[in-house]
């Protein structure tokens, strides 16, 4: 019997990411003894279970408000911070927005695009491929950052003094850029040094 991989969060609010009780025992119940279940780096659990099973046991894990994602080559669900300053100040609503808009995008590698609600960046935004960073009143966005390997690498800086409108229009717009003009299995940290920042600034 083939099996497939998907991904399951429980999203985001004040507090981050953060499973209840039903949901988890839910998803113990119904994936089945012979499911495989991986914690990933990127805060999405990833299931693997028998493909002709997964209609059902997504529509079930929807039923207690789980989200299911695309594994695999695809621009992951937004990595966030846990908004301790408060839903307002830690830019809540923004984040959810940007979410729904940058999930699930087929891309020549898998892109992980991180979130802090403020400077301290307790999410560890830099280490991610691109990064949204709320500022006071508006939004910075980083790029490049790259947490694998023995030479880790910080996000640079492309755009500061965005406001809360043009986050996503110039975060998809990386994204279509990465797709139309990546190579397969290029890194999106690779891929930005390829660019260059100047090109792909101009290009947003
Ligand atoms: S990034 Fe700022 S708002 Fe978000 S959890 Fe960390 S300290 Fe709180």
């Amino acid at each position: 019997m083939a099996v497939k991989t998907f991904a399951v969060t429980p999203g985001f609010s004040v507090g981050g990411a953060i499973f209840t009780s039903k949901q988890l025992a839910l998803i113990g119940s119904v994936i089945g003894d012979e499911a495989k279940v991986e914690m990933t780096t990127f805060k999405q659990l990833y299931v693997t279970i028998e493909e002709d099973r997964i209609p059902d046991v997504q529509l079930q894990l929807e039923e207690v408000d789980l989200e299911i994602h695309q594994a695999g080559f695809v621009s992951k669900s937004l990595i966030t911070c846990n908004f301790c300053k408060g839903a307002v100040e830690a830019g809540l609503d923004v984040a959810k927005a940007l979410d729904l808009a940058i999930a699930n995008h087929e891309v020549p590698s898998p892109l992980k695009i991180g979130y802090a609600g403020c400077a301290l960046g307790t999410s560890e935004p830099l280490l991610k491929d691109i990064a949204v960073v709320k500022m006071r009143d508006s939004f910075d966005l980083y790029v490049g950052g790259e947490a694998k390997g023995l030479k880790p690498s910080f996000a640079k800086l492309l755009v500061s003094n965005l406001q809360k409108e043009q986050l996503i229009p110039i975060t998809m717009k990386l994204i279509n850029i990465f797709q139309t003009n990546g190579k397969k299995k290029e890194k999106f940290s690779k891929f930005v040094d390829r660019m260059t920042l100047e090109e792909l600034r101009a290009s947003v």
